[in-house]
């Protein structure tokens, strides 16, 4: 029953990530639509966040990160892994190593081929398109030149970056001109959410066009505490502010962008999810869905580091008089390393003969790394790699009924033979890789794991004791036709009405690739059929009205 004192609006959009960044945007293109957008974090006015280097700094900074510890991984060596996500306006996507990478062709091929209907390559192309806004050369019959999201190439490339592209080469691996174009195969120079020197993502664009309409209400540090329902249909969500909880109704419809973790949760917590998970927690279902936290996918993720001498990594740039002078190329040139995110550049790997596409991700940084966003004090390289469409996956299952308190998260790392069996077939390339001409003449030493590291059990063991999160999480609120799909094709959740998760949870598995990129077709795409929904309803009542 609407309270007075109530708001409403026509949807409500939970969490101003990168997916409810792009949807809110879209939505309140229509004057007429009126969308309230809710932000557990603040807003994203820290100078990190923007300055692309920075985002290392971001990683272990609880103001802007919910920063979960998970369950102990036992195909991990027990070990319990720090998983960092954003909690600001611009979500991950404000904190993130600005990567963009498409997924490839076959990703989606096998995401329709499996029930998801309407997502196909060829279906998901023009948005892709549609979202970006590349600067650099590429097929323009692919690439976006007008979309929100601003995609640069480097500003420059490092010589060991250039060093990578040569030692893929001599290992018979070609070099791909555009990481976006046709194919995600062959190495190639990543491509970032950059416009010009400051970060670009989906907070910073597609928010920031759509933070000037009237039809948009934005609150920031307002959780969003449970999903309102009346019978099946869901009416508005219940947040918290000051320490009050408020509601605000939504006429049309509820929108979940709260990301891979928190989506799942929050069903969980409105009574949505598997029935004995809820009841052990004290709370009534209200529909039995076990698919809602189940099915987490990440790109699990393992270094190889070398030290590096006659050439300056990083490393040296991020010290003494060295950074001072970046600050000033940064501040008066908007060059340097400064410019720079996660990687620069990557390589697609097929861990066996015969596999149609890639499966696996290499990626270069011509640095290396003393503990996570720690840069070493010596010289030096790393090369990093992952299953892309891992078969293992875990679970996100809330701990108690009190909404802020975070939920349980069990990756499950490792725990498919065969992504055990792609982890090392990685490393071994990575070994060719260093050990081919162009990076073999930089190289000094294996510093990690180092010689003593040889077999394939060795280096399954070194996978498991020294792997680390890809922070590319996905599943959680699987798109699918099947009984087990958490959501349809159109991203409806099943079982319920007025309801649509929109978010990296809805993937079937992770993509062959970042999944920012990704996220953000997802996005541009769902509120497309939110759009197309809204009208084919208006007109089924005008028609109803008319008879
Ligand atoms: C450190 C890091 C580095 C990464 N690097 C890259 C990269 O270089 N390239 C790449 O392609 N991908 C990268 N990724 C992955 C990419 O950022 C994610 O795939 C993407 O951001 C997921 O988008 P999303 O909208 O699903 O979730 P998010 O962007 O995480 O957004 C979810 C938002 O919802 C908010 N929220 C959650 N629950 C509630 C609630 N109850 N009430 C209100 N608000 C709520 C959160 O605070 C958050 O702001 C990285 C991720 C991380 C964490």
């Amino acid at each position: 029953m609407a309270r007075p004192e109530d708001e409403e609006v026509d949807y409500c959009i939970v969490g101003a990530g990168v997916a409810g960044c792009v949807v809110a945007n879209r939505l309140t293109e229509d004057a007429n639509t009126s969308v309230a957008l809710l932000e557990a974090g603040p807003r994203d006015w820290h100078p990190w966040i923007h300055i692309p280097a920075t985002c290392l700094w971001l990683q272990s900074d609880a103001r802007f990160n919910w920063l979960y510890e998970s369950e102990p991984v036992p195909e991990s060596g027990g070990r319990r892994f720090r998983i960092s996500q954003g909690r600001v306006l611009g979500g991950s996507g404000s904190i993130n190593g600005m990567l963009h990478v498409r997924g490839q062709a076959a990703d989606f091929d096998s995401w329709a081929q499996s029930g998801c209907r309407g997502w196909s390559h060829d279906e998901v192309l023009p948005f892709f398109a549609k979202a970006e806004s590349y600067d650099g050369a590429g097929d323009a019959a692919l690439r976006g030149r007008d979309g929100p999201l601003a995609v640069s190439d480097f500003l420059a490339v490092h010589p060991l970056t250039q060093a990578f592209l040569d030692a893929a080469q001599e290992s018979g691996v070609q070099v791909n001109a555009d990481m976006n174009g046709s194919s995600r195969e062959g190495a190639a120079l990543y491509q970032q959410n950059r416009r010009g020197r400051f970060r670009a993502n989906a907070g910073q664009t597609y928010l920031r066009a759509a933070r000037r309409r009237p039809n948009l209400r934005l609150l920031t540090e307002a959780p969003v505490t449970r999903i309102l329902f009346e019978g099946r249909r869901a009416v508005g969500i219940a947040y918290r502010r000051d320490g009050m909880e408020r509601i605000i109704r939504a006429r049309r419809e509820v929108i979940l962008s709260g990301g891979a973790m928190r989506s799942p949760h929050l069903l969980q917590l409105s009574g949505i999810g598997d029935a004995s998970w809820l009841r052990a927690c004290g709370i009534a279902p209200l529909l039995g869905l076990p698919g809602v936290g189940r099915n987490l996918r990440d790109h699990y993720q393992i270094r190889v580091a070398h030290r590096v001498g006659g050439v300056v990594t990083l490393n040296e740039r991020t010290r003494g008089l060295a950074v001072v002078k970046e600050a000033l190329a940064y501040a008066f040139l908007g060059r340097g390393m400064l410019t720079m995110g996660a990687g620069t550049a990557a390589l697609f790997h097929r861990s066996r003969e015969g596999l149609a596409a890639p499966d696996s991700q290499l990626v270069f940084a011509p640095g290396s790394f003393a503990a996570p966003g720690v840069l070493e004090r010596e010289p030096g390289m790393t090369i990093g790699g992952w299953p892309s469409r891992p078969e293992s996956h875990g679970t996100v299952r809330l701990r108690t009924a009190e909404p802020l308190e975070p939920p349980a998260i069990a990756p499950g790392y490792l725990s498919a033979q065969e992504d055990r069996r792609v982890i090392v077939s990685c490393l071994r390339m990575i070994r060719r890789l260093f050990a081919a001409p162009s990076l073999a003449r930089w190289s000094r030493h294996e510093t990690f794991p180092g010689d003593a590291v040889h077999s394939d059990d060795e280096l399954l063991d070194f996978a498991r004791q020294r792997g680390s999160a890809g922070l590319h999480f996905t599943g959680t609120c699987r798109m699918g036709s099947d009984p087990g799909a958490v959501v349809d094709p159109r991203l409806r959740l099943r079982g319920v009405e007025g309801l649509r998760v929109v978010d990296a949870s809805i993937m079937p598995n992770c993509t062959v690739g970042n999944t920012n990129a990704t996220v953000v077709m997802v996005a541009e795409k769902g509120a497309a059929m939110i759009r197309e929904d809204a009208l084919q309803s208006i007109a089924a009542r005008q028609a109803a009205a008319a008879t």
